[in-house]
């Protein structure tokens, strides 16, 4: 059957209400009947239905109302809402699937996207299936709903959802009304004014949880005191939405009851809602100037919008006024206050002065790193965030560049070393976090979503829609070519997952620490990635960069690596420029770039067939045949020295292929590096030597700075096996060097001191060249 015609026969027949509710019910004892490892790879998305156009002010009155039965199929129902009541169980899978009714009587299954999205959920529950219960407790039987720009797509029938291989044939198609934007779907109260002129065929009552928890207390009117002993309930339960829910019913009865709006300000701090925090305690702080709870809670809301230099002002006055309260009482929040107060000093001198502690740094992300052996989890409940503050330094700006777009420009000249950006990621996702085997695919660029990606789309539109206010922080970021009229505080998914695709960073575990807590961890194929707003404006280069970049847990911080002349552009590299021109262009492609026009990429176009289609066959023998022999060998008793001539042909060849641009020879690292092990394993240290300075060079030259610090160790073992001691110790101040700079920055000659901190850093990133090197005796 043809698509049309599939087309034209859900146009014309349409499955009658009760078919339909016999058919989902069904499928729900299906599903009962499945154990939930079977339904794991179904927690899967893609964005098929997204679709341009979205209307985001509609308003609600009853002429742009749309029924079930006015729906058209394969048609985004722009400007449209239509009104409906949940009437059976939901399931959560990627979507939140259920049946829902409209006023008329007639019945759809929905499925609502990046709705009740994996974040909502506990952190323990995120990595198993939702029981039918769990699930339904997002949309109890009876909830209206409204749903916005409603879209009636063709999809997998329910059958097929389930069903391991998928949809066969047409049959297993059906019709689902579909929404992928959070924004547009609206729980509405039952006292809502839209419902006044609706008669439902057939109304339910809504049987939310908290009814059925209060249904012994049914008749007695609910005080504002009741609804903060709830409140309280559900907040030592950690669950701060419910609270904040509850203490809000409670501050409509009694609007400056300074108890509740305390209480609220704290669960809006758990949910970091700073300026919903902010709002409450100013309200108490107002009528009762001596709350001080309040008092400590607005220093906490100030400093979690950075705003720090008013929080210090904010608990210095409040450390004074308990200076003179002898009240024991007050012990805890005294305690508190200090230590928030120098915690706060700290961050204030981070983000003005880009004075960071860096040893404090490394010792807080080696111990949040932790994984638990058994579950994959963090064994700190937050991971590997960071609680730092940003820097900009003032000699950068954003700028207007040819053909890039924005990037960012050097105002002034900046010296080698120097410290631009420090910045905490927006929102990140580590790959244990991400739900299990959650696939996405973006169609328009045919590439595949990782399970981190999406989740981080879901977190993203989650935090914009608690904070709308952030949605111009976001939405500045490049979202790829088209125009786009977007409301500047509306939440828009599809549009989040353009600029997460344009402006991802990808974590790394550059010194292999998470691999070295758990191994086979989940984050070992896939580490994670996060969004930094402004790492983000740094345009790409493959080589000739003079930023370099460091992620250390959820932080990124940006220095120059060479000197910087005044006027130009500040550029990083987003992919090693030792992978081939295609390894480039593939990882490239997924930033959207698409013909970079670096040196190397430029050169790389404009070579020959010919000298292409020997260096393509030069580096597969290497790697099919070449470098395996090269690497059974090293372990074998007989070493085979035929091995060594062949290598060394390799590199010749690979450098004469390139002669006129040495610099940019950068295919041979490999090989080099295998040479260099080679000789030693042939008991030939004096050859080894020059090979393996080279290598250190090479790495230099192409700016990985994760290799640098263990090629210099390299040469200096072995200047130290030819027990020449000058020389092995020099070169291991240089793998020192190495690894401390690109953190802390350079070693000034003032520093006595600097071996002292680099050992610290060396031991605990890397304690395995360290131990090496005591061996040697380097130390
Ligand atoms: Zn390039």
């Amino acid at each position: 059957m043809e698509m049309d015609e599939l087309l034209a026969c859900f146009l014309t027949e349409r499955k009658s209400r009760q078919l339909l509710i016999t058919e989902y019910e069904a499928w729900l004892n299906n599903i009962v009947q499945m154990s939930s490892k079977k339904l794991e790879h179904l927690i899967t998305t893609n964005n098929f239905g997204y679709r341009q156009n979205i209307q985001n002010t509609i308003n609600l009155e009853l002429n742009n109302r749309i029924s079930i039965a006015n729906l058209e199929v394969d048609k985004l129902h722009t400007g449209k809402f239509l009104l409906c009541q949940v009437i059976s169980k939901c399931v959560k899978l990627s979507p939140l699937f259920t049946l829902v009714e409209d006023p008329e009587g007639n019945v759809e299954r929905i499925a609502l996207y990046n709705w009740a999205e994996q974040s909502a959920i506990p952190v323990k529950s995120r990595k198993k299936v939702l029981t039918i219960f769990e699930a339904s407790e997002f949309l109890p039987i009876g909830t209206k709903l409204v749903i916005k720009n409603p879209y009636y797509q063709i999809a997998s029938s329910f059958n097929a959802i389930i069903n391991p291989n998928g949809p066969s044939t047409f049959i297993d198609f059906d019709a689902i009304i579909r929404s992928d934007n959070p924004n547009d779907v609206i729980v509405i109260n039952q006292n809502n004014e839209l419902l006044n002129n609706i008669k439902w065929s057939n109304n339910l009552k809504q049987k939310i949880k908290e009814a059925n928890k209060k249904s012994a207390v049914d008749d007695k009117i609910l005080s504002a005191d009741d609804f903060r002993q709830s409140g309280n309930k559900y907040f030592v339960s950690n669950d701060f939405a419910a609270a904040v829910d509850e203490y809000s019913s409670g501050i409509k009865l009694d609007p400056n009851n300074a108890t509740l709006l305390a209480n609220r300000a704290e669960a809006y701090l758990r949910l970091n809602q700073f300026d919903k925090a902010l709002n409450d305690v100013e309200i108490v702080l107002k009528n009762e100037p001596d709350h001080l709870k309040a008092a400590f809670r607005k220093g906490k809301a100030l400093c979690g919008l950075k705003r720090y230099q008013e929080a210090i002002v904010v608990l210095k006055d409040l450390d004074l006024k308990m200076q003179i309260n002898t009240d024991n009482s007050i012990t805890p929040v005294k305690q508190s206050t200090k230590t928030l107060l120098k915690h706060v000093e700290m961050l204030d001198s981070e983000s003005r002065y880009g004075k960071y502690d860096y040893i404090k740094i490394i010792d807080e992300f080696c111990e949040k790193v932790k994984i638990n052996q058994e579950n994959d989890d963090w064994v700190c409940e937050t991971g590997p965030r960071l609680d730092h503050a940003d820097f900009l330094i003032g000699d950068i700006e954003v700028r207007p560049v040819k053909k890039k777009g924005r990037g960012w420009v050097a105002k002034r000249d900046i010296p080698e070393g120097t410290l631009l950006i420090a910045s905490k990621a927006f929102e990140i996702v580590y790959g244990n976090e991400a739900p299990l085997s959650y696939r996405s695919i973006d169609f328009t660029s045919k590439t595949m979503i990782t399970a981190t990606h999406s989740e981080l789309v879901a977190r993203i539109a989650r935090k914009l829609i608690a904070e709308p206010d952030l949605c111009q922080e976001v939405y500045k970021l490049y979202a790829g070519p088209e125009i786009e009229n977007l409301g500047e505080n509306s939440v828009d998914v599809r549009k989040i997952e353009k600029i997460i695709k344009y402006n991802f960073f990808e974590t790394k575990d550059q010194w292999g620490i998470m691999n070295s807590t758990k191994e086979n961890s989940r984050l070992t194929k896939d580490s994670g990635a996060g969004l930094w707003i402004m790492p983000s404006f740094f345009n790409h280069s493959c080589v000739d960069t003079n930023v370099e970049q460091l992620i250390i847990g959820d932080m990124i911080f940006l220095r120059t690596c060479q000197p910087v002349l005044s006027g130009k552009e500040l550029v990083l590299s987003y992919c090693s420029p030792l992978g081939s021109y295609d390894e480039r262009s593939n990882s490239l492609r997924l930033h959207g770039i698409k013909n970079c026009s670096c040196r190397l990429c430029n050169l790389e176009r404009s070579e020959s067939k010919k000298v292409k289609l020997r260096q393509t066959e030069i580096l597969r023998t290497y790697e099919n045949s070449l470098g395996p022999q090269v690497k059974s060998s090293l372990f074998s008793a007989n070493f085979n020295s035929s091995l060594i001539k062949e290598l060394t042909k390799s590199i010749d060849e690979l450098k004469d292929l390139r002669k006129e641009h040495l610099d940019l020879e950068f295919q041979s690292f490999n090989i080099k590096v295998d040479l260099a092990a080679a000789y030693v394993r042939d008991g030939n240290l004096r050859r080894s030597l020059p090979v393996a300075i080279e290598v250190y060079k090479f790495v230099k030259t192409a700016q990985v700075p994760q290799f640098s610090s263990n090629a210099a160790y390299q040469v200096a073992s072995r200047y130290a096996r030819l027990d020449k001691m000058k020389e092995a110790k020099e070169w291991w101040d240089v793998a020192l060097k190495e690894l401390a700079e690109p953190i802390r920055g350079k070693f000034t000659k003032e520093e006595t001191k600097w071996r002292k901190e680099a050992m610290y850093l060396a031991e605990k990133l890397s304690p395995k060249m360290v131990s090496g090197a005591k061996n040697k005796g380097l130390l």
